[in-house]
């Protein structure tokens, strides 16, 4: 069956654009609710390990779409495009969600509204 799953990546957790954000009380309100089949965090996905762990995670790996809470979606889609490419995961169907400068509650809601 197809998946879906949401990762969060922190920008190494100390990017001001951040600080109001509990990253875990997000993901544990997302997965609570059953909105993904998976969640996941990660410290900086724009960096070569970060594009390793995409593929990784993605290769021959049934995930219908995959949720991004981080930095401007288009940066996401240029920044992921190799490692998308690579595992063989359709782009489109990577989802980026700006989350930046906003408090816990309201990326909460954020992320619930882009998954529904
Ligand atoms: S992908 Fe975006 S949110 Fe993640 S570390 Fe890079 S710039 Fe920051």
């Amino acid at each position: 069956m197809a998946k879906k799953g949401l990762l969060f990546c922190v920008c190494l957790g100390t990017c001001p654009s951040f600080k109001d954000i509990n990253e875990y009380e997000v993901l544990n309100a997302i997965r609570k609710e059953k909105l993904v089949d998976w969640v996941g965090i990660h410290p900086q996905l724009c960096a070569e390990d970060g594009d390793e762990y995409l593929k990784n995670l993605l290769k021959g790996v049934d995930v219908e779409k995959l949720f991004v809470a981080g930095c401007d979606p288009h940066m996401q889609k240029k920044m992921f495009k190799d490692a998308l490419k690579e595992s063989g995961f359709n782009p489109d169907n990577h989802i980026g969600i700006e989350i930046r400068n906003m408090k816990t509650e309201e990326v909460i809601e954020k992320i619930k509204k882009a998954i529904q």
